[in-house]
């Protein structure tokens, strides 16, 4: 059985139809990637997986359970989580902290009970940030662990933002265009930071809208123009469908 199902999902804003008659399976253990010219309906899929919208019809399964109707918090809880095309970090929080607000989705002793002045809530206070500054060792941001996360440089904060996701322990990580808006050397790193994360047992469902940089790293690429599914398969044969070139041709992509 497929960790994430999509079965038939589709979206309308208005009159427009953002995404229809969407089905998508992510294997456990894969990488798969979801790309398309931009307004395809990419973020689109994530807000609906992760509870931002409701579908207009169809069906999500995670783990054989059915997502539809879960608030955003109670997605989480499942076991997925997610980065933002446009950056949500905490501007004036450290980077540390920002990755140990992450791990509270995990933590036992809350922060709004005021579990943090129990000898309990203070020891795992403890583990939590050793367990982030892991994580930020694991993505290359250690050195920066008291700067503010809005000093840090693009291609850093897109890590971060990675680094509060897994700090949740994530079955399923989700990833909205990771790359965008760092240059090419940094968007090479980001791949292969998510090659990394895979490897680590973390299942990774990608958005991109650059064919070429989910090439490498993808099992298996759907493809999205206007709302529609027009090709799936592996990266080698998606990239030769006239459709799909034919779909980028013009759009900048
Ligand atoms: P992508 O991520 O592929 O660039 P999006 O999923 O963001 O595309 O958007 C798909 C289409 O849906 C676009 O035409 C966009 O303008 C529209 N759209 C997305 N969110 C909303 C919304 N909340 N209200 C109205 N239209 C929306
Ligand atoms: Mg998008």
């Amino acid at each position: 059985m497929a960790l994430l199902s999509l079965q038939g999902i589709s979206k309308s804003f208005g009159g427009l139809r953002a995404v229809q008659e969407l089905s998508i399976e992510v294997e456990r253990g894969a990488i798969v990637s979801l790309i398309g010219p931009n307004g395809a309906g990419k973020s689109t899929v994530f807000n609906l997986i992760t509870g931002i919208y409701r579908p207009t019809s169809g069906e999500i399964l995670f783990g054989g359970r059915r997502l539809n109707g879960l608030k955003p918090n109670a997605v989480a809880g499942t076991g997925i989580m997610r980065t933002f095309q446009n950056i949500r970090l905490f501007a004036f929080m450290t980077v540390l902290e920002n990755v140990m607000v992450g791990r509270h989705v995990r933590m036992h002793a809350k922060l709004w009970d005021g579990g943090l002045h129990t000898p309990f809530g203070k020891r795992e206070e403890a583990a939590t940030a050793e367990t982030a500054r892991e994580l930020l060792k694991y993505v290359g941001l250690d050195a920066y662990e008291s700067e503010w996360a809005r000093n840090l440089p693009y291609g850093m904060q897109r890590k971060l933002e990675i680094a509060r996701a897994l700090a949740a322990e994530p079955a399923l990580l989700l990833l909205d265009e990771p790359a965008a808006g760092a240059n090419p050397t940094e968007k090479h790193r980001l791949m292969e930071l998510v090659r990394a994360i895979r490897d680590r047992g973390v299942t990774v469902f990608l958005i991109e809208h650059d064919m070429k940089l989910v090439m490498g790293i993808s099992d298996y690429v759907h493809v999205l123009d206007y709302g529609e599914k027009i090709a799936e398969g592996t990266p080698e044969s998606v990239r030769r469908n006239p459709r799909v070139i034919e779909a980028y041709l013009g759009k900048g992509a």
